[in-house]
């Protein structure tokens, strides 16, 4: 059998794997995307895990005081609301928020993931023109 290598999509990184931490699909290629606390999934399921990891980036670091507005609050809120739901823990350091590891099973966190995923991509969308004074673009192209 020919080796594949996946293509190079979004900007999750590859890494060495056999099998995909969201299905547990085996990995031809004998590399996976790396998810942030997820783990190495197949180019099937990397598509799907864009923008968990666009949201983590999203939330980690960032300070608990920059809401401009009731509406960038609510937003703000339910995205952390969403990461809790999904399993990660979530915690404010010296008023900065920090994503930490998951609390549950990979598999069980992925599938809540993929529940909430077309949710959390709206509300990803609707915090980036309501938090970003630049309104610059979140690279969800490919997975939304
Ligand atoms: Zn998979």
């Amino acid at each position: 059998m020919a080796k594949r290598t996946p293509k190079r999509n979004l900007s999750l990184p590859l890494v060495d794997a056999d099998t995909c931490a969201c299905c547990g699909t085996p990995l031809p290629s004998g590399q996976g995307y790396d998810v942030p606390h997820i783990g190495a999934v197949g180019p099937v399921c990397a598509t799907k895990f864009g923008a968990l990891g666009e949201l983590i980036t999203w939330v980690n670091g960032r300070n608990v005081t920059d809401v401009s507005s009731q509406e960038a609050w609510r937003v703000g809120s339910r995205l952390i609301y969403t990461l809790k739901n999904i399993g990660f823990k979530v915690q404010v350091i010296d008023g900065v928020l920090q994503v930490g590891k998951l609390e549950r099973k990979k598999k069980d966190a992925a599938k809540s993931y993929k529940r909430r995923r077309a949710e959390l991509i709206r509300d990803l969308q609707l915090a980036q023109t309501l938090f970003d004074e630049k309104g610059e673009q979140l690279p969800l192209q490919g997975v939304a």
